[in-house]
């Protein structure tokens, strides 16, 4: 997971109209899914805030998918104590949608390696006392899933370098139960996610080692710098935004920090 900012969407011309057009709609007691069309418009410009990658799993997306979900889903909430009929009035708020694989998105069993998951219509909160049931604020709500559009929810995530399998990165007991929450109901633990997570993370720690065994080098022979700056540019772009599993590598790297590689801070900061 990255941190995305949702403030650089780019709308299409009127589609603010055309989506309290549609909020109308529903608070008149239309189904949202009539006007699917309005939340589909802004998919290619949601695609384009972390280079057509999953929000939550950083997977490539494939835009014909459907691929904008509601982070608040807006049918129904198999997690509310009490019956909930979605938070429709959210339905048609750009502030709700999410850019989401497939695996993170709908329900699925993955039979062969026995997990499952995908969001679908889960939403459940840290504190379930607070969940809001009408039209108005959510900001009482804390999320248990983690949220790409929070500053420091993508910190939460990381990854074991031994299986590609996710982990919560946090001992503290919230940080913990959200980011296991959100493994499960994201799916983050799909197998086949887990084994390409899994390639660039052996990819990672090979030029890490690599980077390493030549940073000692070039301190006795300059000529062999121009060598480490090559391997510690591809470790550069393993973390850059665009790289799928981003945030698994920030987190992998941020482990094989020491004073003798200070090269691996000045990486992460850069
Ligand atoms: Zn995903």
């Amino acid at each position: 997971m990255r941190y995305v900012d949702r403030a650089k969407l780019i709308k299409p011309v009127g589609w603010n109209q055309r989506a309290q057009a549609a909020a109308q709609h529903v608070a008149a007691g239309g189904d949202p899914n009539d006007r699917s069309a309005v939340w589909r418009e802004l998919k290619d410009g949601l695609a384009d805030l972390l280079h057509d990658k999953c929000w939550f799993c950083e997977s490539p997306v494939d835009r014909s998918d459907n691929a904008v979900d509601h982070f608040r889903p807006k049918n129904s909430v198999s997690d509310a104590e009490n019956p909930h009929s979605g938070y429709r009035w959210l339905a048609f708020d750009d502030s709700n949608f999410r850019y989401a694989c497939t695996y993170c998105n709908s329900r699925r069993k993955d039979q062969t390696n026995g997990t499952a998951g995908g969001k679908a219509d889960r939403f459940p909160l840290v504190n379930e006392i607070l969940r809001v049931y009408a039209a108005g604020a959510v900001a009482a709500e804390v999320p248990l899933l983690l949220d790409p559009c929070e500053l420091g929810d993508w910190r939460l995530l990381g990854c074991h370098q031994e299986n590609g399998q996710p982990c919560a990165t946090s001992a503290d007991p919230i940080a913990k139960r959200r980011a296991d929450a959100s493994i499960e109901i994201y799916h983050l633990h799909y197998e086949p996610t887990c084994k390409r997570r899994h390639a660039a993370a052996v990819q990672l720690m090979a030029d890490v080692d690599e980077g390493k065994r030549l940073f000692d080098l070039a301190a006795q022979d300059q000529t062999r710098e121009h060598d480490f700056k090559a391997v510690a540019a591809r470790l550069r772009r393993a973390i850059d935004r665009d790289s799928p599993y981003s945030g698994d590598m920030h987190f992998l790297l941020r482990g094989q920090r020491s004073d003798a590689h200070p090269w691996i801070q000045e990486l992460l900061e850069a």
